[in-house]
Order: C-alpha cells, then sequence, then structure tokens
C-alpha cells in the first residue's frame, strides 16, 4: 500500500505532520515498513474535510483524520482491507458515504493539467516528480528544439497568462527573446494576494519542480541564464519546498551549469516578498527585486524589453509555468485541443465562500458557472439560494445567477463585466448583503494602494466613505451618481490595474444589484 498523508497548508494546520509522524510509528510497530510506504503530498484542494489521508491502490479517501485514528487505520484498512465509514467522505450533496477518491464529484468533475502532481506525489522528492514525466518536456526542449521552435510550440498551443490577463504567453516570450540586451532574465510571479486566493500557493507546495521546469524552459527559449521566483513571505512552506526543490534540480542536473549535460546553464533564486498587494503587479514587482521601493512604473517600456535593472524580461504567473513542460512534452495540439478554441486548456480556480465543496480545482477552460458551483461545489450550504460569484479577486467583478450558464474563460468573462483574473472565486448566497461585499474589497484595495497617483489614492478613499456611509444607512441618491463618475476617474487616470480596477466590485454590484443599494439608502430624494 501506499498512504499518502497531505502536507498543504491547510492540513499542516490541522495537525497533519502529527498523523504522518504517527503513521510511520505505527507502520513499524506493525512490521508493515516493508509493505506500506507512508508519505506525504502537496494539497488535494478538497480542504474543507483536512486533514486528509489517500490510501492506494484502494483509492481510499480518509478526511478529517485525527492522530488517534491511526491505530485503527493500520488495524482495518491496512491489515484487514475495510474500509473506516466514520472517516469517509460524507457528500453534502447527496448525502452518501464515498469511499473511492477518484468518485468524489469534486474530483470526478475535474481534469488536472497544472495541479497533476498535486495531492500526488512526495513535493520534496525530485524521484516522484521525474517518476510522473517531470523533466522530460525540459530534455526535449534542450535536445530536440531550437529556442524559436519551442516558443513556436507554445504559441501555438494559446497558452495564456494564468496571472489574469490572459495575454498570450509564446508571444510574450518572443518579445524577450527578440529585445536586444543582455543579460536576459525570466521571473515567476508568486506574489499571490487576492483575499480567498491559494492557487499558487498550493502549486508551489505540492509540485515544485513544475514550475521550476516550466521556468528552465521559458529561459532556454528567450535565451536567459537566470530566473528569479518573487513569493510573498506569508508563505513559508512553498518557500522551503521550492528551495528543496532548487537543491534537488541542481543535484540531478537540472538546474545550473549544463543542463542535463547539454551546454545551456540556468539558475534560479527565491525572492522573498513582504506581502503588498500591488507588488504583483510586475513593475512593482521588478522594483522589487531590485531592492527599490515597490511601486509600478508607466509601461511602455514593457518588462519584455526593459525589465530586471533594464534588462529583457519575462514575467508569468505560478500557473502558465507549470503548464509549459507538459505542454512541450505532449504537444501544442494536446493542449490546444483542450478547453476552448480562443482560451485553451484549463483554469485553476480556489472555490470559497458559501458552497458545500471549498478548495482547489481545474476544469477545462468553457465549462459553466453553474457547473462549478454545482457539480463540483456542492451546491449552496444550507441549500439556501445562490446569489452571484466574485471572480477576479478584488479587482474583479461580481456575476449574478443570471450568468450560471456563462462558460468560464478570458473573454467570456470580460463580456460579462467581470474578470478571470489570477483564479479566486467567491461564491455568495442570498443572506449576503453584497453593498458590504463590495465595501470589503473596497476597503482591501484603498489599502494596498501604493499612493502614487492622486485618482487611486484620493478616488479609493472617497469612494470607501461613500459606501461606509452607504452601509450606515446615511447615504443618498445621489451618491450613486458620485460613485460612477469618481470610478470613471480611477478608471481613465491610475497608472496602474489596481488603480483602474478597484471601482470594479462597487460597480459590478451597482449593476446587478442596485436595489440593495437602494435599499440602503433611506432618504430617497
Ligand atoms: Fe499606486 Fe494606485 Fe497608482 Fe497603481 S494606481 S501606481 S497602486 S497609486
Amino acid at each position: 500500500s501506499h498512504v499518502l498523508c497531505c502536507r498543504g497548508t491547510s492540513c499542516t494546520s490541522g495537525g497533519s505532520s502529527e498523523i504522518l509522524e504517527a503513521m510511520q510509528q505505527e507502520v513499524q510497530k506493525h512490521n508493515l515498513q516493508d509493505e506500506v510506504l507512508v508519505t506525504f503530498s502537496g494539497c488535494h484542494g478538497l480542504c474543507s474535510i483536512g486533514p486528509i489521508m489517500v490510501i492506494y491502490p484502494e483509492d481510499i479517501l480518509y478526511c478529517h483524520v485525527k492522530r488517534d485514528d491511526v491505530p485503527e487505520i493500520v488495524e482495518k484498512t491496512l491489515k484487514k482491507g475495510t474500509v473506516i465509514e466514520r472517516l469517509l467522505f460524507n457528500d453534502p450533496a447527496s448525502g452518501e458515504l464515498i469511499p473511492e477518491y477518484h468518485s468524489i464529484p469534486f474530483y470526478r468533475n475535474q481534469q488536472r493539467i497544472i495541479l497533476r502532481n498535486c495531492g500526488v506525489i512526495n513535493p520534496e522528492c525530485i524521484e516522484e516528480y521525474i517518476g510522473r514525466g517531470g523533466y522530460q518536456g525540459l530534455t526535449k526542449a534542450l535536445f530536440e528544439m531550437d529556442p524559436e521552435s519551442v516558443i513556436e510550440e507554445i504559441k501555438r498551443s494559446g497558452l495564456r497568462g494564468r496571472g489574469g490577463g490572459g495575454f498570450p504567453t509564446g508571444l510574450k516570450w518572443q518579445f524577450a527573446r527578440n529585445a536586444p540586451g543582455n543579460p536576459k532574465y525570466v521571473i515567476c510571479n508568486a506574489d499571490e494576494g487576492d483575499p480567498g486566493a491559494f492557487m499558487d500557493r498550493s502549486i508551489l507546495e505540492g509540485d515544485p519542480h513544475s514550475v521550476l521546469e516550466g521556468m528552465i524552459i521559458a529561459g532556454y527559449a528567450i535565451g536567459a541564464q537566470k530566473g528569479f521566483i518573487y513569493c510573498r513571505a506569508e508563505y513559508p512552506l512553498a518557500i522551503k519546498r521550492l528551495n528543496i526543490a532548487i537543491e534537488q534540480g541542481k543535484r540531478m542536473g537540472c538546474l545550473g551549469k549544463n543542463i542535463l549535460g547539454s551546454d545551456f546553464s540556468f539558475d534560479i533564486e527565491v525572492k522573498e516578498g513582504a506581502g503588498a498587494f500591488v507588488c504583483g503587479e510586475e513593475t512593482a514587482l521588478i522594483a522589487s527585486i531590485e531592492g527599490k521601493r515597490g511601486e509600478p512604473r508607466p509601461r511602455p517600456p514593457f518588462p519584455a524589453e526593459r525589465g530586471l535593472w533594464g534588462k529583457p524580461t519575462n514575467i508569468n504567473n505560478v500557473k502558465s509555468y507549470a503548464a509549459v513542460a507538459q505542454i512541450i512534452q505532449k504537444g501544442a495540439e494536446w493542449f490546444s485541443s483542450i478547453g476552448t478554441k480562443d482560451s485553451p486548456g484549463t483554469a485553476v480556480f480556489a472555490l470559497t465562500g458559501k458552497v458545500k465543496n471549498t478548495g482547489l480545482l481545474e476544469i477545462p477552460m468553457g465549462t459553466t458557472l453553474g457547473e462549478i458551483v454545482f457539480d463540483i461545489g456542492g451546491g449552496i450550504n444550507k441549500d439556501r439560494k445562490f446569489k452571484a460569484v466574485q471572480t477576479g479577486g478584488p479587482l474583479g467583478g461580481c456575476l449574478s445567477s443570471e450568468f450560471l450558464n456563462l462558460p468560464v474563460d478570458f473573454d467570456s468573462l470580460v463580456s460579462a463585466g467581470a474578470l478571470m483574473g489570477s483564479g479566486g472565486m467567491i461564491v455568495v448566497d442570498e443572506t449576503t448583503c453584497m453593498v458590504e461585499l463590495a465595501r470589503f474589497f473596497l476597503q482591501f484595495s484603498v489599502a494596498e494602494s501604493c499612493g502614487q497617483c492622486t485618482p487611486c489614492r484620493v478616488g479609493g478613499k472617497k469612494l470607501l466613505e461613500i459606501l461606509e456611509r452607504i452601509t450606515r444607512g446615511e447615504g443618498k441618491m445621489e451618491d450613486l451618481v458620485m460613485i460612477e463618475d469618481i470610478s470613471r476617474t480611477m478608471k481613465e487616470g491610475s497608472l496602474c490595474a489596481l488603480g483602474q480596477g478597484t471601482p470594479n466590485p462597487v460597480l459590478a454590484t451597482l449593476r446587478f444589484f442596485r436595489d440593495e443599494y437602494e435599499a440602503h439608502i433611506v432618504d430617497k430624494r
């Protein structure tokens, strides 16, 4: 048997390290160490039922496991092959106990490409990554392809930036390759900071080598020899596993000088960010790596032309890099056959809020919002009524129930007035006040403004004052007009996406739930 204890951040905080230790001791005690491999994995995605333990080959998933459950698991499941019903997943939608991990609706309806190894391999063991096809994409790139054909393959795959912008990745690489200047740099943006988002963290914790491999391939493609991963310091486990992966990569010859015996060399360093939301903006992130204040600067010039220390730099998100090696390994046609024509591949979301199953999921682009909320999320808690989903984080927008049939992809979300963003999805039910929700996001963005430009610094505060006034029952109808005026100024006059996007949650809720704003306003004159 193969026993995997989840050691993602959520399960670790629930005591999974102690459970793993107890399991190893119990297996020894019963002299089963030659038959049972006890190890750990990164996040399985269904964080609400942790700590999770998975047992192969039976494909059993135990949830809410405690240290005290360990002797019984060994005795009944490992020795006698029986399942312990008390620890099985109780599907909140059907009320049934589901013993097989992969029959759980939350997992059954997903297609995992970016998360393929999360919850499957030990993220601190490069051999397990290699055993699942890891570093084959890099091998193919280095020995069967020249840099131009790597870029061509990524272009043909149609991969678009998973950080939220949706810009074609291959084209971005082309710009960095063509830009004059040396040395060139590769940066991974792991400065995930949206409330409710933990996609990037889980990938770094659960499958760090997939990100390294994607970055090395990007380095080969654009002609860079140095990469940086900018990761917020609040992600200590992700940073620890990245550093372990970098050391192992060097030891195995996948990273460093003359990679895999080729004449290509590439090194990667982790830079810890201090947790400013604005440092997720690429020019602010670059300034921060350079040791300067993390403030955005006007673009152009774009980083592909003038990035880190003024040199051509390619920046992609964690999820984009995690997809790269498989595209090279399996080919552009394989990737572009998944998802929709204009948004190929899959999307990773952190589904949170008032759904029954909260967690990390990956679906083909084009899956409808309703399928995500009801088939994977299991529907709304306490069988209340669905009201809306906030997508794209604090700079995104909300989608009301009329959009449940909307295919989720970059362009459909934008045309519906929302944003893909980097993948946070917060579900709210009929009991949530949408004005209050907008105020919450606004408060976050206002606090995170770097204050460099006036429309963002002053406009955000003014908007927040208005929303606070409305939620206190002291608003006036003219405040609604003022919200639209200030928002327009912020959108037109702010330097970066933070200032331009700050009004989005207010505008979206005002558009779909104007009646709730009006209900707060006592004086309707
Ligand atoms: Fe800073 Fe806001 Fe201006 Fe962006 S828009 S540079 S966050 S003040």
